[in-house]
């Protein structure tokens, strides 16, 4: 038996999703009539209360828009030191924004409205001008570590105090979503602008969603083209995008209980000294001392179980679409093989 646990993006689409989408009605989404795409621009806006949609090739093109769009060259961004758009975009921040970066320590890629608020720079042309916070929830280096609603609530309020712009990285917010079972209004309204993504634990191949109100997309729809990010019929893609929503959502629930199954067996096994407390689908942990990240995950591949280090002590499993209970049971024996 193989198993994949290295990413929640290495899920292939499903014989119904193909079907979904060989069906899809297409047209020309660079003219604005790729009627697929209208569509799932406009649900993935309304389940947030958010005015408008932009369908992008991935996650990370999303949150650099969305970057690019809320700051001027020479601004700062305030984020993680763990968050993806600083560590796993390219430099995109710099590059396409020609912004900087303030980065705050947090826990488990979580920070404070406190925090945000004394590492504001003051209006002094000496300093950066800081115009916005990008929060990811649930936090991918944080172990899917999920943000309090309270923590996120003070921060609305802070950087409205502030004028600054407030950016969600959600590529896994329907992970938090699922897992708090709150209402997704409330929590999107929270910010203003959302970076989604269907090729995670939605299991679509291909597509991320930006939104945020008119305005915002005019622009974000603008500096796609620039950066060469608009498609033709592409309708196919958003077609798996909305079979995702309405077929695979509920189930992350299944995803959840799975990895908290890895969890409770890691614990058990003499070569872990500790797990990072699994909320979602994403299990990070720390081997004991002298155990080396590199030669786990070669062990667990003669096993037939991919998985990859998060640091030289660290090993990451992330729980998806195509990772059964049957691959629980046969990773759940294979463990003591290999961390006792
Ligand atoms: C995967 C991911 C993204 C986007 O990644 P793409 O591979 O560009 O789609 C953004 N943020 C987080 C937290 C992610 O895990």
């Amino acid at each position: 038996m193989k198993v994949d646990l290295r990413s929640d993006t290495v899920t292939r689409p499903t014989a119904e999703m193909l079907e979904a989408m060989s069906r899809a009605e297409v047209g020309d989404d660079v003219m604005g009539e790729d009627p697929t795409i209208n569509v799932l621009e406009q649900k993935v806006a309304a389940l947030f209360g958010h005015e408008a949609g932009l369908f992008c090739p991935s996650g990370t093109m999303t949150n650099q828009l969305g970057i690019k769009v809320h700051t001027r060259p020479g601004d700062e961004v305030v984020c993680a030191r763990a968050s993806h758009i600083y560590n796993y975009e390219g430099g995109g921040i710099a590059m396409n924004s020609g912004a900087s970066v303030r980065l705050l320590e947090g826990d488990r890629g979580r920070f404070t409205a406190d925090e945000v608020l004394a590492n504001i720079n003051p209006d002094d042309p000496h300093c950066p001008r800081t115009s916005l916070v990008a929060v990811e929830d649930t936090c991918n280096r944080g172990g899917g570590a999920v943000w309090s609603r309270e923590d996120l609530a003070a921060l609305r309020e802070a950087t409205k105090q502030r004028g600054l712009k407030f950016h969600l990285d959600g590529a896994r917010a329907w992970n938090r979503l699922v897992a708090t079972g709150e209402d997704w209004l409330a929590y999107g309204s929270m910010f203003d602008s959302i970076s989604l993504c269907l090729s995670k634990g939605l299991g679509a191949p291909v597509g991320s969603v930006l939104i945020g109100d008119n305005d915002f997309i005019y622009w974000a729809r603008r500096f796609r083209k620039a950066l060469g990010g608009g498609m033709r019929q592409a309708g196919y893609l958003a077609a798996a995008g909305l079979y995702a929503l309405e077929n695979h959502v509920e189930r992350l629930a299944d995803d959840h209980r799975r990895a908290k199954a890895l969890e409770e067996a890691l614990l058990t096994t003499a070569k872990v000294s500790h797990v990072l407390p699994v909320e979602t689908n994403i299990v990070i942990f720390e081997l004991a001392e002298g155990v080396a990240a590199s030669d786990i995950s070669a062990q667990f591949k003669e096993h037939d179980i991919l998985a990859n280090p998060a640091s030289p002590r660290h090993v990451r499993f992330v729980t998806h679409l195509q990772f059964s209970d049957d691959q629980l049971q046969h990773t759940c024996d294979t463990l003591p093989k290999v961390l006792s």
